[in-house]
Parts: C-alpha cells; structure tokens; sequence
C-alpha cells in the first residue's frame, strides 16, 4: 500500500459551504490545519453558497408560514453538494439539533476520505436539503449565527489526527480523553512563582515516578470533574490503588472530602 505521502491526492479533502468563505481565510494559515494542508494530508475548499444561486442575492428566503428570520433555499445548497459529491463523500450538516461532536467522531470524521460541510446561517436551512446530508452535527447546546464557527471547530479537532500535522506526534496521545482520562496537569519553569511551587517529582528527572504522578493526577482529575468519564472502562488494579492514594494526598491537602463537581454552569 502507499504511504500517505506518496499518495497524491490528499488523505482527507474537506469542501466548505459557505455564504462567508473569506471567514475562513486566516484560521486555514494556523496550527495542524496549516501544518497538514502543507503536507499534503489535508486540502480544505471553499465553496461559495452564492456561485451556486441562480442570482448572488437568491441564496435565502421568507419562511413559508411566516414568522422571523430568513430560510436558506434548498436549491444553491445541493447545487454545490452535487458538484463535488463522490461516492467517498460523507455530507455533514451544522445544525444545534445535530448529534453533539466528541472525540469518537473526530477520529472517525479524521479516518474518512472526503467531507462536506454545510454552513447554515439565519434562521436556518430549508428542511428538505436534509435528504442528501448523512449526518448532522452540533458543537454544544447553545445556538450560533452560523455554521461557521462550528466548521472551524470540527476542522482544527479533525486536522490534529492526520499525520504531520502536530509538531509532536505523541502530544495528542497523552491529551484529555484520548487516554479515556483528563490530562494531568501541567507546568512549566519558573519552579516557583509567587508562592506556587512545582511538584517536586517533576523536577526530579525520575521518569517512572513522573509517569506514576501523572497518571495518579490524571485519574484523581478525571473523578473530580468528569466522573462519567471513568464509568465506561473498568480501572486496573494499579489504577485503582493510584487513585486511592491521590484521593488521601488531595484529603490531606485540603481538609475535605473530595466530591465530584457540581453540575451546573
Ligand atoms: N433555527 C435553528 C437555529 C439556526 S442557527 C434551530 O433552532 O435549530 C443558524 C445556523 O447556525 C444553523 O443552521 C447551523 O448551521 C448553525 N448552528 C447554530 N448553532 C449550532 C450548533 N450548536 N452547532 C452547530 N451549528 C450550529
């Protein structure tokens, strides 16, 4: 089999459709996503929802029923869904009501050959586009003017998990849920600031017992603040005894029990 950079097509091509491709302009020159792009793992297209409209100003109308705010028209969206549409494509559409984006689906999202994204805006898209979309797509319970933001969050999160795209290849191994933990914590030099001392075992050089501390503190955070998270593997018998030992250090420390976080903004 060829390896990816003898390919010469991209690993992942993802097409955007957009009424604002220029909103795009500068996220696409930063971090993984410029880093893969340069490598050739990713190529990123822009469509313009308007090209794509019988005229620029027939991309939205009324709401059949009335009410507030515009509908964007079915016609221009799958217009420029079928002029890239292949049988790798998978249509991704943005929408509040969508299937709410976890580290699952951005690794699966990251191992496809090909994306297209919708960006709905105002009030939404006319129902009946629906039919050519294969899946739906929300970044949290919360509504957005546009899909936008939501596109450039699904394309950061998907660019870290093609090769050459991270300036460290393990850094996102240890990262929060892909070790089905959080992520210990960190710090850098100074040793001390302003009070504030690094741990000790950081600084010691000691390399099992820095991997020890980290994945103590990393379980110890993950029960504290996401407790869900531990419920869906079981924990080692190592991991539980690491986990036992922080919760009597973290007592000590504080002077209280430990007790999950409340929910709750
Ligand atoms: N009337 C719609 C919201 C439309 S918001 C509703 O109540 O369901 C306009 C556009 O912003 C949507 O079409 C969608 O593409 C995008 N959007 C809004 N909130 C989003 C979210 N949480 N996740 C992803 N996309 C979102």
């Amino acid at each position: 089999m060829a390896s990816d950079s003898q390919e010469r097509r991209p690993r992942l091509r993802i097409d955007i459709i957009t009424l604002f491709p220029e909103y795009f302009a500068f996220p696409l020159k930063v971090g993984p996503v410029r880093r893969a792009i340069e490598h050739g793992t990713l190529e990123v297209n822009l469509l313009d929802l308007r090209s794509f409209a019988d005229s620029p100003k027939e991309v939205d109308d009324y709401p059949y029923g009335g009410g507030a705010g515009m509908v964007l028209k079915p016609e221009p969206i799958v217009r420029a869904i079928e002029s890239v549409h292949t049988p790798e494509s998978l249509v991704i559409l943005f929408s509040p009501q969508g299937e709410r984006l976890n580290h699952e689906r951005v690794k699966d999202l990251a191992g496809r050959r090909h994306l297209i994204l919708i960006c709905g805006r105002y009030k939404g898209v006319d129902e009946r586009v629906r039919r050519w979309v294969d899946l739906e797509i929300s970044i949290g319970d919360y509504v957005l003017s546009g899909g936008e933001p939501a596109a450039l969050v699904l394309l950061d999160a998907v660019a870290r998990w093609l090769p050459d795209s991270l300036g460290d290849k393990d850094s996102a191994l240890t990262d929060s849920f892909e070790t089905g933990l959080l992520d210990a914590p960190l710090y850098t030099r100074p040793p001390e600031f302003r009070g504030l001392k690094v741990p000790e075992v950081l600084r010691s050089g000691n390399h099992a017992e820095i991997r020890r501390w980290r994945r103590k503190q990393a379980l110890l955070r993950t029960l504290l603040r996401r407790p869900d998270l531990l419920e869906t593997q079981p924990l080692s018998e190592e991991d539980q005894r690491l986990l036992q030992e922080a919760l009597e250090e973290f007592q000590q420390a504080s002077g209280e029990e430990p007790r999950p976080k409340e929910e709750g903004p």
